[in-house]
């Protein structure tokens, strides 16, 4: 499972108890070329915005996806299970 959907899967407003999220990954880019591309390694991040109130959670998607194996632990803690 992609970890956009395993957000999804579990996203709960906090502000509001909207259900209902959508993701985007974007980077914090430099500005040269080569800097755009080196930071769009290091520097991912999730957006996750509630579609009801328009509050906004950022990840690192680093941390995210280097925790893998332990994601959906790691979920139940942010989300709640
Ligand atoms: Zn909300």
């Amino acid at each position: 499972m992609k970890i956009e959907d395993e957000i999804l899967a579990r996203f709960r407003c906090p502000k509001c108890g909207n259900p209902n999220a959508k993701v985007k990954k974007l980077a914090m880019t430099g500005a040269g070329l080569f800097e755009r591309w080196m930071d769009w390694q290091r520097n991912r991040y999730y957006f996750i915005s509630c579609t009801n109130c328009g509050y906004t959670e950022v990840y690192d998607a680093e941390i995210l996806e280097g925790k893998k194996d332990k994601l959906s632990d790691l979920l139940d803690l942010i989300f709640g299970s």
